[in-house]
């Protein structure tokens, strides 16, 4: 099982689409496969 690169939690990792940054399903979106850093930006 690998570790989220943002909160460090062992559990399920998604690789966001755009930083490659690997990620749990509490700091991104799994459907957007983006990060909590991506998603932010993409807001604005
Ligand atoms: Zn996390
Ligand atoms: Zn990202």
């Amino acid at each position: 099982m690998k570790e989220c690169g943002i909160c460090n939690d062992k559990t399920t990792i998604y690789k966001c689409s755009q930083c490659s940054i690997e990620f749990c399903d509490k700091c991104g979106d799994p459907v957007e496969m983006l990060c909590e850093y991506c998603l932010e930006e993409d807001e604005i």
